[in-house]
Order: structure tokens, then C-alpha cells, then sequence
């Protein structure tokens, strides 16, 4: 299927690339091949290029040129940072961070937890996927090494208090990094007024191609580089950079600024269109994360008795690209680490579909939506196995880590 044919709310898994951040790379794919380590004027040009790059960025996230690492992907830039926080303070063996992490953070949690002997902990959210700030501040202790939050939930768009949170870890002297990946470009953010010590971001979420990321880390916070090597990245990240993907993503920030103001009241209101109306369409049907305290592009919704993959399936049919949950859980019978961690009751967590918007959706998209999928539930529904009527088996609400992924 072609884009042109498809109806694409799934961008918070990855986005098209824009169309002025591809032609401000292509040129980086053949002619402007250079090395920017080189000494010759041909390599040295895309230096320059790519120190403007870095000053977009740097722009769009409000913190120096000097405070950003490029990467090669988000789950890069997030095992970086917590690596760097624990191998720069070797006696403190405590990490804290939530049930409800992207496995880039949750995965490498348990791995250390597991073989490294660290001790985590993994803070719970209410019903509405919302942090608890007293149980946070009561797991912090002498030993913590850092404290890893994301800022935005990719399931549910459920925003965290990170400045607040940032104001907290600094007064105790703790390190915060902060998964953004998700809130890059949705969010205004100020990092050099913020407590925030480390943030991740990935360029495909954000409009650049897959492969390139970026790592902020405030200026003079002890850092362990994780790749180990050639002095490129400030001597903080070795390897002859993807100075393609760095353009490109130079390109897509300064796009998410010029367009974040705006679009954070037009992608809203399609949201929000799309969200009452298979609310108020579809009986039995529950939005999953708190109704403000969200990211304007997501919403994700579940539909009682039926299983997601089943909804996704037949809106694959008609050209709609959606999503149950993470990727890493689908195509399980797992019900989604996050809609668990909240609590969601069983056979409202299996059928969960996330919706989540860009720039480039449209009303004729939104109202496409509207029109086939309650439509489809009503037709799933006749053929669910679950008794309608029939007590809800909660889900089990146990506090071992989430996501076996
Ligand atoms: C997509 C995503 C990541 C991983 O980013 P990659 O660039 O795909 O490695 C990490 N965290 C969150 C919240 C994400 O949505």
C-alpha cells in the first residue's frame, strides 16, 4: 500500500519524513559525502552544516549546542545516559524509574537489576496513568544514581510533571533523565530553566528518518561515554557521525518549532473530534490515560470484549494504520504493560487501540475513522467469546516489573 492510499495514525511509533527535512539530506547521500574530521575544505563544509544542525536542535530544546550528542536512535540515548549515570558514580547502586517506561528504559532496567545487582524501583500510576509525586519523593535514597522518567507515555500521550520532578531530584542532589521521545516537539520546552540532567530524543518520531537521535546532557554533569573511540561528539559519543541523519534531523527540529505552536491546537482538536466521536459512537468504549494531562496527537481507546489485534486487522483492510498498544507487546497475548501498571480491567486492556496523530492528518482522515470503526466493533463484538454481562476479571495488578520484552 502506498501512503497515498493509507490512513496513517501511527505516529507515535514513527513518522513520515518532511518533506523539506528529505531535501535538505539528499544532498548529504550523494555529492556532500565528506567527513567532517577531514582537514580539507570538503569535509570541513559539512561540519558547518552540521553545527547547524545541532544549533536547531539546540533551539528547539532550549539548551546549549555544546549540551547535545547525536546518537543513532532513542533506546541509544536513553541506555547512554542511565549507563553514564551509574559507571560515573560507581557507589551508588539505586535506580528509580516507572512501570510504565518504553522498554529502551524498562528492559535495560531489568538487565541490570537482574545481572548487574542494581536495585530499581518501579513507581505504579494511578487509573488515569498518573505518577504518585509522594511515592516518588519516599523511594529516593542515599544511593539513588539516577532517576529515569519519560516525559510523555507513547501508549497513552499521559504527560509526567518533569520540571517538578526535576525540582525535586535537584534539591537532592540526584541525577534526572528524562525519555522524551515521545514529547519532543509536542512539548515547548526550556531545558536550560529546567532541573533536567539528561533527556533522549529520536529523530523519527519527529518528521527525520530512522537512525539518528540525540542525547542532551547538561553542561558539566559527570559523563561516561558509552561508545568509546574517536573524539567525535565532543570526545562523548565516538564514530564517524550519520551526518545525513544529522542534517535531517537538524531540519526536523526546526520544522517542530516553526509548527509546534499551531499544531498543538489543530493536531488537538482532530484528536479530539476523532476521540468524542468514537466515544459517544461506540458503546462500552473508555478512553485509557488522563483526558488533559495528555499529548495532543494521542488518544487511545479501548473497546470492551474485543481483542485489538482484531480491530487492527480490519481497519488494515480499509487503508487505517493504527496501533494496540507498543509494538513490543502486540502479536502477544500480553495485555500492555502500561494499560496494566494503570489498572485497566481485562477485557477493556485487549481491546486497545492507540490512535495517534501528525501534522499531516487530515479532517477526511479523522472523519474516515468515524464512519468504519464502530461499525467494526459492532461486527467484532457479535462474534467476541467473552459473555457480555459477565464480571470482569481484573488484571492482575502484581508489582513484579512490567513487559517481558
Ligand atoms: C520510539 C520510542 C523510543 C525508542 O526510540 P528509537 O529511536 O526507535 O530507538 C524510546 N522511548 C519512547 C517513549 C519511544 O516512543
Amino acid at each position: 500500500m502506498s501512503a497515498q492510499n493509507v490512513v496513517y495514525l501511527d505516529n507515535n511509533a514513527t513518522t513520515r519524513v518532511a518533506p523539506e527535512v528529505l531535501e535538505a539530506m539528499l544532498p548529504f547521500f550523494s555529492e556532500r559525502y565528506g567527513n567532517p574530521s577531514s582537514m580539507h575544505t570538503f569535509g570541513g563544509a559539512v561540519g558547518r552544516e552540521m553545527r547547524e544542525a545541532r544549533e536547531s536542535l539546540a533551539d528547539l530544546l532550549g539548551c546549549g549546542t555544546d549540551e547535545i550528542i547525536f546518537t543513532s536512535c532513542g533506546t541509544e540515548s536513553d541506555n547512554t545516559a542511565i549507563r553514564s549515570a551509574l559507571t560515573a558514580q560507581p557507589e551508588k547502586r539505586h535506580i528509580v524509574t516507572t512501570r510504565v517506561e518504553h522498554p529502551a528504559v524498562l528492559s535495560l532496567c531489568k538487565f541490570l537489576e537482574r545481572s548487574q545487582g542494581y536495585r530499581v524501583t518501579y513507581l505504579g500510576v494511578d487509573a488515569e496513568g498518573r505518577l504518585d509525586m509522594q511515592e516518588l519523593e519516599d523511594s529516593l535514597a542515599e544511593d539513588t544514581a539516577i532517576v529515569s522518567i519519560m516525559w510523555a507515555n507513547n501508549e497513552t500521550g499521559v504527560i509526567f510533571p518533569i520540571e517538578k520532578i526535576a525540582e525535586m531530584t535537584r534539591s537532592r542532589g540526584i541525577m534526572l533523565h528524562t525519555d522524551a521521545v515521545q514529547a519532543v516537539g509536542k512539548i515547548p520546552m526550556k531545558l536550560s530553566e529546567t532541573g533536567v540532567d539528561m533527556l533522549s530524543l529520536s529523530g523519527h518520531k519527529l518528521h527525520a528518518p530512522k537512525g539518528v537521535g540525540a542525547l542532551y546532557v547538561r553542561r558539566k554533569l559527570p559523563y561516561r561515554p558509552y561508545l568509546i573511540g574517536g573524539h567525535q561528539e565532543h570526545g562523548k559519543r565516538a564514530g564517524t557521525e550519520n551526518t545525513t541523519g544529522i542534517i535531517a534531523l537538524g531540519a526536523a527540529a526546526k520544522a517542530a518549532k516553526a509548527h509546534l505552536p499551531a499544531e498543538n491546537t489543530t493536531v488537538r482538536a482532530l484528536r479530539d473530534r476523532l476521540e468524542n466521536a468514537l466515544l459517544a459512537g461506540v458503546p462500552e468504549s473508555r478512553l485509557n490515560g488522563h483526558k488533559l494531562e495528555r499529548l495532543p496527537n494521542t488518544s487511545n481507546i479501548s473497546f470492551k470484549y474485543i481483542e485489538g489485534e482484531a480491530i487492527l486487522l480490519l481497519l488494515d483492510q480499509l487503508g487505517i494504520a493504527a496501533s494496540s498498544g507498543s509494538a513490543c507487546t502486540s502479536g502477544s497475548l500480553e495485555p500492555s504493560h502500561v494499560l496494566r501498571a494503570m489498572g485497566v480491567p481485562f477485557t477493556y486492556a485487549h481491546g486497545s487501540i492507540r490512535f495517534s496523530l501528525s501534522r499531516y492528518t487530515t479532517d477526511a482522515d479523522v472523519d474516515y475513522v468515524i464512519d468504519n470503526v464502530p461499525r467494526i466493533i459492532e461486527t467484532l463484538r457479535k462474534i467476541s467469546p467473552y459473555k457480555q454481562g459477565v464480571a470482569d476479571p481484573l488484571s492482575p495488578l502484581d508489582s513484579k516489573p512490567p513487559c517481558g520484552c
